[in-house]
């Protein structure tokens, strides 16, 4: 297995393979860049088929997080942790025990927070043995609820003011009243999501895998359900992909109707000439690590001790930062995606220049 000439390795300050065998844990915690401070991301656990998969989600992740944290003016670095393993067959509180024993050692370098596979439970069971986690403090949220850590709601949130700025600049007003939203994947973002636009007076279409995730929503919301085939293809303003990624590709930009592609999911485009391709069929993309910024915003916050309303206007520049992309898109003709990822890149290097650090390369995320 390469490392250092992997298609994927980005000049990554540390990887550390960790394995305990008593536990059964093998582990990869991969550290892109601190430049901008420590290293925070989640810690995903996944039966990855084998180590090389793991090692490519890792390193492909963790610069992610750098690009993320960068473009919405955040002093994190980028980092992310992989276990090994089914959640639903290998996960033991001694298994995550010995991933926070593993954490603690480095030092704080890398600060883990949860990610599929892991909840607030799992991080506090880490927690027994580092402080190096994050996202597991009860405290007043954004929105003046109890919060205990959970960054979905931010999240939501974060995704309807950028999906807000999206419309503004495509239809020029920020009224979502009768606008036509479909949204893939009613979990934890989706249904929130789901609910501010509903309170806004847009129109649901809404699909899930979970048929009883669909049905609330339509019971709740009044939201009209769809199907797996239909829900990214309907006649509508907005789609709104919350499930997972990979979904903007060959396939379905050609089909896509709506103008507009603004959800929480992770890396949705499925190559990364799939952000030409959105521009090239008019959709208006809303790239991923810029929309769905909430949740390390908020995390970044509960760190520093802030208050809910800090946290709410950080979160809120996430629709100044997506209506900067997408007037720099019309003005250059280049695709959001790109945009992003050169706006993220001129802020980390804004940043880093002026902390008097040496401005450290970083390449394009894909
Ligand atoms: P979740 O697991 O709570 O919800 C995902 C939902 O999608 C579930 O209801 C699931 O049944 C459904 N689903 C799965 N496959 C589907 C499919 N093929 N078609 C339709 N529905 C499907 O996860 P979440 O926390 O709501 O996160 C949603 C997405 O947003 C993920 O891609 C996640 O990585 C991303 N994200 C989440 C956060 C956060 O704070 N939770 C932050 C940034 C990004």
């Amino acid at each position: 297995m390469n490392v250092f000439s992997h298609p994927e390795f980005d000049n990554h300050e540390h990887l550390s393979f960790f394995c305990d065998p008593e536990t059964g844990l093998k582990a990869i915690v991969a550290i892109h860049n601190t430049s901008r401070g420590p290293a925070l991301g989640g810690c995903r656990m996944f039966p990855y088929a084998s180590d090389e998969d793991a090692l490519r989600d890792v390193l492909r992740l963790s610069r992610g997080m750098t690009y993320k944290s960068a473009l919405a003016n955040l002093d994190l670095g980028g980092g992310k942790s992989v276990i090994i393993g089914d959640p639903r067959q290998h996960k033991t509180e001694a298994l995550l025990e010995a991933m926070g024993r593993h954490l603690e050692g480095l030092g704080g370098q890398y600060i883990a927070a949860e990610d599929s596979g892991t909840s607030v439970t799992d991080l506090k069971v880490m927690g027994r043995h580092t402080g190096h986690v994050a996202g597991i403090a009860s405290r007043t949220g954004f929105d003046g609820k109890p919060s205990n850590g959970d960054p979905s709601p931010v999240t939501a949130y974060g995704t309807f003011i950028g999906l807000k700025a999206a419309v503004k600049h495509r239809l020029g007003s920020d009224d979502l009243s009768g606008l036509k939203v479909a949204i893939q994947g009613i979990g934890n973002v989706g249904f929130r999501l789901a609910k501010h636009l509903k309170d806004a007076g847009a129109d649901l279409w809404v699909y899930d895998i979970h048929a009883d995730n669909m049905q609330r929503a339509v019971d709740e919301l009044g939201a009209r359900p769809a199907s797996a085939e239909d829900i990214l293809l309907l006649p509508v303003d907005v789609i709104a992909p919350c499930a997972m990624g990979a979904v903007l590709n060959d396939s379905s930009i050609p089909n896509i109707q709506a103008g507009i592609v603004a959800g929480a999911a992770n890396n949705l485009l499925d190559r990364p000439e799939h952000d030409a391709m959105l521009k090239q069929h008019g959709i208006l993309y809303a790239p991923d690590f810029a929309i769905n910024a909430g949740g390390i915003i908020d995390v970044f916050y509960e760190r520093k001790g802030a208050s809910p309303e800090q946290v709410r206007a950080h979160v809120d520049t996430i629709g100044d930062t997506l209506t900067e992309i997408f007037n720099r898109s019309d003005q250059t003709g280049l695709p959001t995606g790109e945009i992003a990822n050169k706006l993220a890149e001129e802020r980390f290097r804004k940043h880093t220049a002026g902390a008097g650090l040496a401005p450290q390369r970083l390449a394009c995320a894909g």
